[in-house]
């Protein structure tokens, strides 16, 4: 019996995803966040400078479209959030679509990126793309948060004990 348990037992994993700006779809995909059984473990809305913005993105710093993208990600706030769920890298991945919105419509057309993106580079949300990413990009956001109860705490479930 017990060893059945340890056997079905999954250790949840964060990832780091972001609104970008200028979504106007913020709630829509907190709630959809919430629906697809992710935990919400921290938020900020967060107006990046420049140079966060190219730290934040600086695996892309030689490609044509990085000056768009930093352009684009400083026009307005971002909402951070430290996503917690089995899985979580890769299912934030699935949960968002592929970057191209006009793929993300034919391959997975209840994905984010099929709902929501306006274009390739507006694509209206980011996530880490494997787990070392995910710690890097949490840690440079949100700091050192690797407790135990960061790990298990939702958002909305903390705000309505008080
Ligand atoms: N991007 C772009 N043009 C491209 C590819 C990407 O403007 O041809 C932007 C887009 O906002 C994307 C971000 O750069 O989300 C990072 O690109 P990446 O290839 O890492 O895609 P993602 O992991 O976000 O799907």
């Amino acid at each position: 019996e017990a060893e059945r348990e340890i056997g079905f037992f999954f250790p949840p994993e964060q990832t780091l995803a972001v609104i970008k700006p200028d979504t106007q779809h913020k709630e829509v995909i907190l709630d959809e966040i919430r629906a697809r059984g992710f935990t919400v473990s921290r938020l900020k809305d967060t107006v990046l400078s420049r140079e966060m913005a190219e730290e934040f993105y600086k695996e892309h710093r030689d490609e044509p479209f990085f000056g768009q993208l930093v352009d684009y990600m400083c026009r307005g706030p971002c909402t951070m959030l430290v996503l917690t769920k089995e899985n979580a890298v890769d299912e934030w991945r699935a949960a968002m679509g592929p970057t191209d919105p006009g793929e993300a419509r034919e391959t997975a057309p209840e994905s984010l990126r099929a709902r929501f993106a306006k274009d390739i580079l507006q694509n209206a949300v980011h996530g880490s793309s494997n787990a070392a990413h995910a710690r890097d990009k949490i840690h440079f956001i949100f700091g050192d948060i690797s407790s135990e109860n960061e790990l298990i705490c939702d958002l909305e479930a903390e705000e309505s004990f008080e």
